[in-house]
């Protein structure tokens, strides 16, 4: 008898190890209330310990909209069913939300029929998803741009040139200037996409990133001088180079530019710093003055079609990235309501 009491004694034991070194969240409840929560558990509900969960109810850290699917799941475990993963969103001793998942499985504690509640952290993967959608819409918007810019673009110059035709033929002008600019912005539009379309045939040579930059900028000059716009080019590296796509990394400067002086209708300053961070690096710094991106669409950047332009694409900055990925390089974004700083880095070579 000893020799048995012992043996359960070693099991309970076993038990508990499993669950207190298990990597995920466990929780023990009752049918209301939680009666054991382990270490990481502990760390996903923000508490510090057991005393701030003691006597509250699974229940009190769900979020409302998702009361009623967890009360049912609870009732079915307490009826003996093992219930599979179910998303919802916690709500943790510090009020904080989180996307979590959890199981059920019916299990004892302390003499009574209680539920052994499995959690896990759902940000992570979240987060990958989020990234696999971006990268399959990236990748589906390249595809139709090839088509749909080629496509297009024959049909558009015959259309054109027909309207022109007829033009010339009519008294009644009135409607030929909606119908010329309209046509202007499809070819706009095209134009954007047909970058997409061509990485095919990149061609890959040396190049002295000051001239490039100053190409750039003595192409946007005009343009900027109208809109009050005053560009300072600052070279801390000399004559350093990069092995690159000319027109394809001058397309990238030209969109963050527009992009500045369209984010400053009443004018401002833009300064473009090219610096060396590293033997194997360099960092072009592109900063505006300009009403910069509100935090919560700053992550939106650079997602196809999102634009908070009125005659916007929403394409170029998606393009710009697409370029700079493809030179190895990459892009960050930091704004606030006094403007907009955006930092490319390109490998030396
Ligand atoms: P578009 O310029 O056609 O809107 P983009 O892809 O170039 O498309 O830019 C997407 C969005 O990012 C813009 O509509 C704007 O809201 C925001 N944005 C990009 N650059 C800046 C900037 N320098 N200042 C403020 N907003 C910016
Ligand atoms: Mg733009």
């Amino acid at each position: 008898m000893n020799g048995f009491v012992e043996e359960m004694k070693n099991l309970k034991q076993a038990l508990q190890n499993v669950m207190e070194h298990s990597p995920d969240a466990v929780v023990i409840a009752g049918h209301e209330k939680i009666l054991y929560v382990n270490e990481i558990g502990l760390k996903l509900f923000h508490a510090a310990s057991m005393a701030e969960m003691d006597s509250r109810t699974l229940v009190d850290f769900v979020h409302p909209n998702d009361h009623q699917a967890v009360k049912e799941r609870i009732k079915r475990v307490m009826n003996g069913e093992v219930t599979d993963f179910m998303p919802f969103v916690l709500i943790r001793v510090d009020g904080t939300p989180l996307e979590v998942e959890m199981k059920g499985i019916p299990t004892f504690f302390n003499h009574q029929a209680a539920q052994h509640i499995l959690i896990r952290d759902m940000t992570e993967r979240k987060k990958t998803q989020t990234l696999l959608l971006n990268s399959e819409k990236l990748t589906i918007a390249g595809q139709l741009a090839a088509g749909i810019a080629h496509e297009v673009r024959n049909p558009l110059t015959a259309i054109k040139g027909f309207i022109k035709l007829l033009e010339a033929q009519l008294e009644n002008k009135t409607y030929f200037d909606i119908i010329h600019s309209e046509m202007d912005r499809i070819e706009l539009i095209l134009s954007e996409l047909l970058v997409l379309a061509k990485p095919q045939d990149l061609k890959f040579q040396k190049e002295k990133m000051s001239t490039l930059i100053e190409e750039v900028k003595a192409l946007i000059d005009t343009q900027a001088n109208m809109n009050n716009v005053q560009i300072d080019l600052l070279n801390e590296c000399g004559d350093v180079s990069l092995q690159c796509d000319k027109n394809q990394l001058k397309q990238v400067f030209i969109n963050f530019l527009k992009n500045s002086m369209e984010a400053m209708p009443d004018g401002g300053n833009i300064t473009i710093e090219i610096k060396k961070c590293t033997d194997e690096k360099v960092k072009i710094l592109i900063k505006d003055s300009g009403n910069g991106i509100p935090p919560h669409l700053l992550q939106r950047i650079g997602e196809p079609f999102f634009t908070t332009k009125e005659s916007g694409t929403g394409l170029g900055v998606m393009i710009s990235k697409q370029i700079i990925e493809n030179h190895h390089g990459c892009v960050n974004f930091w704004s606030d309501e006094d403007g907009t700083l955006i930092e490319v880095i390109f490998p030396l070579g």
